[in-house]
């Protein structure tokens, strides 16, 4: 028995191309695979506004 393959996918360190957030996700593209996927953003931005401001 030779030429034992096997479907292995090769392992991508995927590199993000992440696109400007656009509502609560960011697009992203893998620039060495083309792998596709959606980051979500921090629904909360600026946790530290919510502490700050208090005097108003
Ligand atoms: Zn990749």
């Amino acid at each position: 028995m030779e030429g034992l393959e096997l479907p292995v996918e090769p392992i991508c360190a995927h590199h993000w191309q992440i696109d400007p957030p656009a509502g609560s996700s960011s697009h992203a593209v893998c620039r060495k695979c083309g792998e596709e996927r959606d980051f979500r953003n921090s629904e909360v931005e600026h946790p530290y506004r919510l502490q700050r401001g208090r005097r108003a």
